[in-house]
């Protein structure tokens, strides 16, 4: 057999900054829940690019939007308007029951907009003093990976050596109300948090904590930020994490599965209040909103305006979630997530989270690691129930 997987891999590494650890799979195409490596072997994508992929890998229809579009008009800057622009804000706005919408590429450049609006609030709205703005955020975080949000990180890894960092951070534990209640101050202006902590292992905070992190917020004229970038858009069962918890953020923050996995697009999307204090001139991008993304962006939201991605992963992440329970004293310590999303602690006895990960490559099941046992599982909402109860098995085999 013609191998061509150990010298893709050895090119990779020879071209490439290693700020990545990737497992030694090359991969050549994808449809849906699966992909093939350039030696057509095929495996089940069980990480789906962090959840940029909840529609699956090349959905039809997302795809045939951007053709459309790639034979249109791809880039105009927002020097003008082109004609996908309105739709996509005006769709995503009433997706988040929100005024407004301001589309950007990356998540950690809709992070960095929410974290400027925020403060412009704070100074214009608010009336704190210049300069002395307060956003508070929660250990173990993961915004990306700007200086400015590296600055309240609290991983080593994702922080050291990269200082001098940004000031204007209070960071408290996650899931701690009276940590929360301590932090804020009059010159707090945001509570930036994700719903559910991705990175860190796909942590659940407490029943009630985001209600009363509503509840502070709103005694104390701060704006509640929740960075959906990870845990929305249909991701848990419900479009936005947050509903889970009854709660309405001042600001969604907006990423990855935006752009179907076909390109980049963030946004964030607030009331006039708040979106309102951006003036000309004093925020942009060169491709944020551009023709491609709107298109594609569009048919995101129409796709999650059919309920049908939620109801698969609310349905499916029951029977992803009674299966990895069932494994709980044959090899894992705990699992933790809602919907398609699950958090698993491997008995550290056994193996690491990248050997686990490495084992379940071999069986043709991609996943990935986080911080030492923890493996992640986040399939696209378009997995089967047999899909599901594939992967699971090839876990269970694993570790015994
Ligand atoms: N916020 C959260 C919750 C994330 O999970 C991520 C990426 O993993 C980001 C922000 C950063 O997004 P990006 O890598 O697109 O900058």
């Amino acid at each position: 057999v013609d191998m061509r997987t150990p010298e893709a891999l050895a090119d990779a590494e020879r071209w490439t900054a290693h700020n990545y650890h990737p497992l030694p799979v090359v991969i050549a195409e994808a449809e849906g829940a699966w992909v093939t490596d350039v030696d057509g072997r095929r495996y089940l994508d069980f990480l789906a690019g962090y959840s940029a992929l909840n529609f699956g890998h090349r959905h039809p229809g997302l795809i045939a939007a951007a053709h459309a579009q790639l034979d249109r008009v791809t880039l105009t800057s927002r020097a003008f308007v082109h004609d996908q622009f309105a739709e996509f804000c005006h769709s995503l706005a009433a997706l988040c029951g929100k005024d407004l919408v301001l589309p950007m590429n990356t998540g950690a450049e809709a992070v960095e907009t929410a974290i400027k609006v925020a403060r412009k609030w704070g100074y214009r709205v608010k009336g704190v003093e210049a300069e002395r703005a307060e956003i508070v955020v929660a250990a173990d975080n993961f915004h990306g990976r700007t200086t400015t949000i590296v600055s309240f990180s609290t991983d080593p890894d994702a922080r050291d050596d990269f200082g001098p960092y940004t000031p204007g951070f209070v960071i408290v534990p996650y899931g701690d109300l009276a940590a929360l209640a301590d932090a804020i101050t009059p010159n707090t202006v945001a509570v930036l948090m994700e719903p559910i902590q991705g990175e860190a292992g796909v942590l659940v905070p407490p029943a009630g904590y985001f209600a009363g992190v509503r509840a502070l917020c709103d005694d104390h004229n701060v704006l509640f930020v929740a960075d959906e970038i990870q845990s929305g858009l249909g991701r848990t069962g419900q479009t936005f994490a947050i509903a889970h918890e009854n709660v309405i953020p001042d600001m969604y923050v907006l990423g990855k599965a935006l752009g179907g996995g076909i390109v980049p697009v963030s946004a964030v999307a607030a009331n006039r209040d708040v979106l309102g204090v951006l003036k000309p001139g004093e925020h942009g991008s060169t491709f944020g909103g551009n023709p491609l993304a709107c298109a594609v962006g569009v048919e995101v939201v129409r796709l999650l305006e059919t309920g049908e991605f939620q109801r698969r992963s609310a349905e499916l992440g029951e029977r992803l979630h009674a299966g990895l329970r069932a494994l709980i004293g044959k090899g894992v310590v705990a699992v933790r997530g809602r919907g398609l999303w699950a958090g698993i602690d491997i008995d550290p006895a056994l193996m690491t989270g990248r050997e686990a990960c490495e084992r379940l490559a071999e069986r043709g099941v991609l996943a990935k690691d986080t911080h030492g046992s923890t493996i992640r599982l986040a399939p696209p909402l378009v997995v089967t129930a047999d899909e599901l109860d594939h992967a699971v098995a090839q876990l269970a085999a694993i570790l015994t």
